[in-house]
């Protein structure tokens, strides 16, 4: 056993975690999901962001199908993500040498702050998950996944240790 699991985010159970909904309140919510609403954060315009998810459309492994419904909610969860970052970072296929911060959702818990994704199932479902689970399920090369699929069901360390970064290349292989 690895302990309680507050936040199962194991690909397989990834809809099957709790609904939460972004600034919901409820004392029996194990983790306070919170808005990350930065005055620095400079978002890509509507062009922009669909100009890179296409580009990451490319780079989407073929895992990434067995955790969305459709091609559109995997489309989704790709301008989710080009949503809450600067206009000039790119997590998947930009920069190794600097961080990409998240400013997103977030989740503050005993092992601190993690950048958070509310991910839709269906109709009606919402799932928060962490942001480095996501990218790693559905960009990480075979490899790398083999490797992070043996850590602990939690958010990824991160190599820079800001866990508030989702920079593919940050994220630490090793536990
Ligand atoms: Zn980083």
């Amino acid at each position: 056993m690895l302990g309680s699991c507050r936040l199962c985010t194991d690909p397989g159970s990834l809809f099957k975690t709790p609904a939460k909904k972004k600034g919901k309140k409820g004392k029996n919510n194990v983790i306070n999901v919170s808005s990350n609403a930065e005055d620095d954060h400079e978002p890509r315009t509507q062009a922009e962001i669909k100009k890179i998810s296409d580009q990451w459309w490319e780079l989407v492994h073929e895992r990434a199908a067995t955790m969305f419904p459709s091609e559109e909610a995997q489309r989704a969860v790709l301008e989710n993500i080009a949503v809450n970052i600067h206009k000039n970072d790119d997590p998947i296929s930009g920069k190794s040498d600097s961080c990409v911060q998240w400013y997103g959702e977030y989740t503050d818990d005993a092992d601190g702050r993690e950048a958070a994704i509310t991910l839709r199932s269906g109709e009606a479902q919402e799932n928060v998950t962490f942001v480095n689970r996501v990218i790693v399920f559905v960009f990480a090369s075979d490899e790398s996944f083999q490797k992070l699929q043996k850590l602990p069901r939690k958010p990824f360390r991160m190599r820079c240790a800001n866990q508030m970064c989702i920079n593919l290349k940050h994220i630490n292989m090793s536990s």
